[in-house]
């Protein structure tokens, strides 16, 4: 039952800043890549989007990379 290794366990996980949308009708989400400088709309359905926080696997674009680096780094040292 339990004895069998996902190999989601390699993978680390963090929590990912997001904005999240703010319909319940909708499951529209963006990773919180870059500096908005006003609240972002959904590209869904175009509702405001609110900032929230997921946990994401630490797969990331190059955008993110030195961030998760860090946060591996500081994980492994504890
Ligand atoms: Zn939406």
């Amino acid at each position: 039952m339990y004895n069998r290794k996902k190999i989601q366990e390699e993978i680390p996980e963090a929590v990912t800043k997001i904005w999240s949308c703010t319909s319940d009708d909708c499951n529209g989400w963006m990773r919180d890549n870059f500096s908005f400088d006003q609240t972002p709309t959904c590209l869904l359905c175009h509702s405001p989007m609110i900032s929230g926080e997921k946990m994401l696997p630490l797969i990331v674009n190059m955008t993110d990379q030195w961030k998760l680096s860090a946060a591996v780094t500081t994980a492994t040292a504890e």
